[in-house]
């Protein structure tokens, strides 16, 4: 990963969850620190505020006070009387069904789709044995199985990208063809977007890639534990940044992106909140720490691919299993990133005041869940190998 330039880096500017979240850490009293929090978000909840959210024309205001974190949410109470965040609907916003899309035809080589993806099959490993994909609903942490995924987590072959232009086309060809061979090699991925938008499979869907190792995502009634086991990999030939921060992915392959996420999205009823990049899944048990791999962590390009600003949504491992991330990652991410890391310190830090407990003493809880979720999903035929 290239290191981001440090004079790009610029705080925050306006006040953030975080801020808030610091100073309510730093009031001993219980009852004036849940005042000062609920006056906080009383501040953005107030109407004028919530009728502005409901004017279609002043979206972009709901996606600032969204992207503070501080508008109240409904919650859902599972069976053990924990709240959890429902789906905060504003930040998926409407409009963002999968277009219906079907097979045309289907050779030894390739699959064509009524939107024009073309899926090369040149590389593909042979079916095995299909596995089932597997959930946890979050009220019983029952465990529920199906025979497809439930989504698709969005990665970058972390590859060298030579500049995209006509006199390097057999070099472009030539480190492509070696990405697939590597990636078919180890199972990386289900789907490989080349620089020209190619699109080939690797892995059946029915099966899993080792794509995701340890990670953790969610959805308003389950969460998901080594999204090998649940998620599809879908990845983009390239490296995450270039020497100016930027990730150099083609037009092509955004274009040919939108086609595929559509096609698997239909097949298998993705929902749109269910198509996350690695970085905002990516977690590390070994420090508790989010974002161990950091591809997409920034940039990706989730309005052209048809999905909602998916960034903008708290991670799930640190509302749901307290874990943490230091200044590296938060350096990595975008600023999009920063806003859902910042709703999701406050939301653990409203959970440890609902519970009348301290910030450390909450954390500490949920990672016991983790913990305990874990040594669940690292059962031989629940987990796979990964990253
Ligand atoms: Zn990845």
């Amino acid at each position: 990963m290239t290191k981001l330039d440090e004079s790009r880096w610029q705080p925050p500017r306006r006040l953030s969850a975080a801020v808030i979240s610091w100073r309510a850490d730093r009031i001993a009293e219980p009852v004036a620190r849940l005042q000062f929090l609920r006056q906080s978000a009383a501040f953005l909840s107030s109407r004028p505020v919530h009728r502005a959210l409901r004017s279609a024309r002043l979206r972009h205001l709901s996606a600032f006070v969204l992207a503070l974190g501080l508008l109240p949410v409904p919650t859902v109470s599972d069976g053990a009387g924990r709240q959890h965040r429902a789906v905060a609907r504003e930040a998926i916003g409407p409009g963002y069904e999968a277009a219906t899309v079907w097979q045309v035809e289907s050779t030894d080589t390739h699959e064509l789709y009524s939107n024009g993806l073309r899926i090369e099959k040149r590389y593909q490993l042979l079916r095995q044995q299909p596995v089932a994909f597997v959930r946890f609903r979050t009220a019983t942490e029952q465990m529920e199985q199906r025979s497809t995924p439930y989504g698709i987590v969005f990665h970058t072959t972390e590859s060298h990208a030579l500049p995209f232009e006509e006199g390097q086309n057999r070099n472009l060809r030539r480190i492509g063809a070696g990405v697939l061979q590597y990636v078919r090699q180890i199972r990386a991925y289900h789907y490989v977007i080349d620089r020209f938008g190619r699109v080939w499979r690797i892995v059946p869907e029915s099966e899993p890639a080792h794509h995701a190792g340890n990670s953790v995502w969610a959805e308003e009634q389950h969460f998901y534990l080594n999204l090998n086991a649940s998620f599809l990999g879908v990845s983009f030939e390239g490296p995450s940044r270039d020497e100016s921060g930027q990730t150099p992915v083609t037009a092509p392959q955004i274009h040919s992106g939108r086609l595929l996420t559509d096609l698997l999205r239909t097949r298998y009823r993705i929902s749109a909140r269910n198509c996350v990049t690695h970085a905002q899944v990516s977690v590390n048990p070994e420090n508790m720490g989010i974002g161990y791999h950091t591809d997409w962590a920034a940039n990706f390009p989730f309005e052209q691919i048809g999905l909602p600003d998916n960034y903008l949504l708290p991670p799930p491992a640190i509302t749901l299993f307290g874990f943490q991330y230091d200044a590296s990652f938060r350096n990595a991410t975008g600023e999009r990133l920063w806003r859902g890391l910042d709703k999701a310190d406050l939301e653990l830090q409203k959970g440890a005041f609902a519970r009348k407990v301290s910030l450390p003493v909450w954390r500490r809880e949920l990672t016991g869940r983790y913990r305990r979720l874990y040594s669940i999903a690292r059962q031989p035929d629940f987990s796979v190998e990964g990253n």
